[in-house]
């Protein structure tokens, strides 16, 4: 049966990722060894980080004086590095979910934080707007993109200060003014990459501001200076990320994503928003993540909602079941889904309507 894959993260990947990941794993450039067998500092690999570096660069647009790292630890990791790096005094933080809140507790370990508003009273199921970021801080954090909750703020905001934000799960789904940000991080399992590696995209100029001792690996201007490679870096992920990079660009770039992504998005909540089991939990559409969908059955038809989720199972639907902070279901909708996915899971529905 053809399996049609929603997973929130990991997540799907380009077929053509997959493909060259598995021969490179078998042959890496026909040199007759495994990608997992040979030095990161061979000349094979460093030119497959230059060109992810090379690419990310072109595909967003990031100006000069800023530097694309690859790193690990996660985007977990980043709600400590960030802090770390930056926070001397006091930084504002807006509260869109739980890795909003996240990143949030490990700033309060390093010094005061402002959150600027929260949607937290409505379950996170909208983005705040109309808030007032605070000049006397030292950066402002947001999440761009809310994985678990399904809410997405969809262009970049103008900030007093420094602005740092979490695009793990929205990252070349559309063009973003990058010279607006200081830094740009996220796990790249939710778009780019198969699991291991975190991109980060930091304004060089803004770093060495805060008194404190940084330790070197958790200090971003270790890994500027060592080109990603101070210490062994997540090689294969690495060449998954190249691999995507190059797939979003041969499809026309982030203005092509953007498209697609809108295209699936409303095909997606009409079908939602016009069921007569379904309703969506995000009902403020401009709030609307185009990334993370989510929807539960009507109070009336609640009962339903296991026997659903076997029947979506029964149609090759991989990865529709809510997060347990919000129940029903997800739909990830990334970068590599096609549109045909989308439609098959909408005439799932449809059928399973019918029946009901
Ligand atoms: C998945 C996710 C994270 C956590 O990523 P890890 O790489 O697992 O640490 C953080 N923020 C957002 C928005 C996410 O979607």
């Amino acid at each position: 049966m053809k399996k049609y894959n929603f997973n929130a993260g990991p997540s799907i990947l380009p077929q053509s990722t997959i493909d060259n990941c598995a021969e490179a794993v078998k042959d890496f450039n026909g040199i007759g060894l495994s990608l997992l067998e040979i030095s990161h500092r061979s000349k094979d690999f460093q030119a497959v980080i230059d060109e992810a570096e090379a690419l990310f660069k072109e595909l967003l647009g990031i100006p000069e004086g800023y530097s694309v790292l690859f790193l690990g630890g996660g985007a977990s990791m980043q709600f400590c590095m960030v802090p770390y790096n930056f926070l001397e005094k006091k930084a504002a933080y807006l509260n869109t979910g739980v890795w909003a809140k996240k990143a949030m507790k490990e700033a309060k370990g390093f010094g005061e934080v402002v959150e600027v508003a929260s949607s937290a009273d409505a379950n996170y199921t909208f983005y705040p707007r109309n808030f007032e970021i605070p000049t006397d801080v030292d950066y402002f954090h947001l999440t761009t993109n809310n994985t678990i909750y399904g809410t997405e703020i969809h262009k970049d905001l103008d900030s007093p200060v420094p602005m740092i934000a979490d695009m793990s799960s929205d990252i070349l789904s559309r063009p973003v003014d990058v010279s607006k940000y200081v830094l740009i991080y996220g796990g790249a399992q939710k778009n780019i990459a198969p699991a291991g590696v975190t991109f980060v995209i930091v304004k060089n100029d803004a770093l060495g501001k805060v008194s404190r001792y940084i330790p070197t690996m958790l200090n971003y201007q270790t890994h500027i200076d060592g080109g990603s490679m101070f210490n062994t870096p997540p090689v294969f992920p690495i060449y998954g990320a190249m691999q995507t990079l190059r797939w979003v660009k041969e499809q026309g770039g982030v203005a092509a994503m953007e498209r697609r992504a809108i295209e699936r998005a409303d095909m997606l909540y009409g079908a939602i928003d016009s069921s007569k089991l379904f309703r969506p939990t995000v009902t403020d559409e401009e709030s609307r993540s185009r990334m993370n969908i989510c929807f539960v059955m009507k109070d009336e038809y609640k009962e339903l909602e296991a026997d659903f989720m076997e029947f979506a199972k029964g149609k090759g639907m991989v990865g529709i079941k809510g997060h347990r902070s919000v129940g029903g279901f997800r739909a990830s909708t990334y970068n590599a889904l096609p549109l045909e996915a989308v439609k098959a899971l909408v005439e799932c529905m449809k059928e399973y309507e019918r029946m009901h």
